[in-house]
């Protein structure tokens, strides 16, 4: 039989329309049983962090108050959808415990990693009774099954532990349960509570899906599919009907934010079909990443992405490569994410995005012990199969971009896209007219349809 495993995020079960939309999706796309996985309703998960460091500073009456209204907005929806009597006896420790966790994160005057990851645990938590009740299925707890490592705030799964304790959830499911489990957390091998980082339940749905032997993911989300392009720059940007694993991979890498980059590993590696929707839309077209490359064109770009906010370091050849491979090494602990290092006898550039406080502290850091260090520029990816088979036309590709004072190519080991720096204020013209060029002339009639 086959097992196809749906993840709702936060926005789509937000309030009562959008979990009765959820409920008709799951209704038709799991008539024979299957899995759902639920992250926390929408805004919940930043609440439940400002109350915990409200906690932490020990003002315990703010951490109280959000509580108070967390409770109200869930018991309103409940109520709205006739579930609150099915789940008070299930949701009722759960805010006792959240009440109990605060109250100790006060009392230290810290909201500890490992604390803020029980209380994080709670939204999560909630939402999946919830949307058990109104799904008709049953609730498990997905900490039974995610084993992760210590490292609160950003667990690392364990394949083989999860396998293992996935063994009884593949039986049921094989046999046609219908069961509603929650994303984002996981525990460890002593069964203390961890999360898998902001956005992570994308990755625990394709955890899951791998664990289960499932043959589709399917990530319910609020927009068509992964895009050609951002439409807030490109007003003819359209779904990708389909794409493959190192598109997508491509695409994360580089600033699509779709997906979550950890959320592709699982697809990989087991092969099964992972489906991006659009709840508001369900019979709009949708995008299937496969593990098999759809055929493209000798030369086709599939989409464009670019990521802003781009920081240029150079270092004079004198230098030497110790400098920067340091400047990167810690700028990458303290958070930034890294996109580009290269060196020739002309020197050396690095690339980064600061992303976190304490790398921009870096590279304050960097900059005032003389390193010369430019802001306002952007990344810009082409991204295509077809580049594999022809990758100079990522050079003619690159044609079109006349006299625009290009920063940098950046190369890597995928050979599914080119990228290069330009200068932020460039993308509002430069992104829809890559488009225009390499997407739209050259992406099959199938794609170019794009809707179904
Ligand atoms: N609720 C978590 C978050 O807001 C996980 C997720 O939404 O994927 O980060
Ligand atoms: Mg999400």
């Amino acid at each position: 039989m086959s097992l196809k495993v749906l993840k709702f995020g936060g926005s789509s079960i937000g309030d009562a329309d959008a979990l009765r939309r959820a409920a008709a999706i799951v209704r038709a796309e799991l008539p024979g049983g299957g899995l759902v996985v639920v992250s926390a309703l929408r805004g919940t998960t930043d609440r439940l962090l400002e109350a915990c460091a409200a906690a932490g500073r020990g003002d315990l009456p703010s951490a109280q108050a959000i509580l108070g209204a967390l409770r109200s907005r869930h018991e309103d929806l409940a109520r709205e959808l006739g579930h609150l009597e099915e789940v008070r006896p299930e949701w009722e420790p759960l805010f006792e415990r959240l009440d109990q966790l605060l109250t100790g994160m006060a009392m230290l005057g810290e909201a500890t990693p490992r604390g803020r990851d029980g209380a994080l645990a709670i939204g999560e938590t909630l939402s999946a009774h919830l949307a058990a009740g109104h799904f008709g299925g049953e609730f498990h707890e997905v900490r039974d099954v995610m084993k992760t490592d210590a490292r609160f705030g950003k667990a690392r799964p364990q394949l083989g532990a999860i396998r293992h304790a996935a063994a009884p959830w593949r039986e049921a499911l094989s046999k046609g349960a219908l069961w509603v489990t929650q994303g984002f957390l996981g525990s460890t091998p002593d069964g203390v509570t961890t999360t898998l980082g902001r956005g992570g339940s994308d990755t625990s749905a394709t955890l899951l899906g791998e664990a289960l032997d499932a043959d589709e993911v399917q990530i319910w989300t609020d927009v068509d599919g992964v895009l050609t392009a951002d439409p807030s720059l490109v007003r003819e940007a359209r779904p990708i009907s389909q794409m493959s694993l190192g598109e997508a991979e491509a695409l994360s890498a580089f600033g699509a934010k779709v997906l979550h980059a950890d959320s592709l590993a699982p697809g990989g590696r087991a092969g099964f079909r992972l489906v991006v929707a659009n709840t508001l839309r369900p019979g709009a077209s949708r995008t299937e990443i496969l593990p098999v490359p759809p055929l493209r064109p000798a030369g086709a770009v599939t989409s464009v992405a670019y990521k802003e906010g781009i920081y240029l370091l150079r270092f004079p050849a004198s230098a030497g490569l110790e400098p920067p491979m340091e400047a990167a090494r810690s700028l990458e602990e303290a958070g930034a994410l890294r996109f580009g290092l290269i060196s020739s006898p002309a020197g050396t550039l690095l690339a980064v995005r600061p992303e976190t406080h304490p790398a921009a502290e870096v590279l304050g850091a960097l900059a005032a012990s003389g390193v010369i260090c430019e802001a306002g520029w952007a990344v810009v990816a082409l991204v295509g199969e077809g580049l594999r088979a022809d990758p100079v036309a990522a050079l003619r590709h690159l044609a079109a971009l006349g006299h625009e004072p290009v920063g940098g190519l950046l190369t890597g080991s995928s050979t599914v896209s080119i990228a290069f720096l330009v200068p932020e204020s460039r993308l509002g013209d430069l992104i829809p007219r890559l488009h225009d060029r390499c997407v739209d002339g050259l992406l099959p009639s199938k794609d170019r349809a794009g809707q179904r």
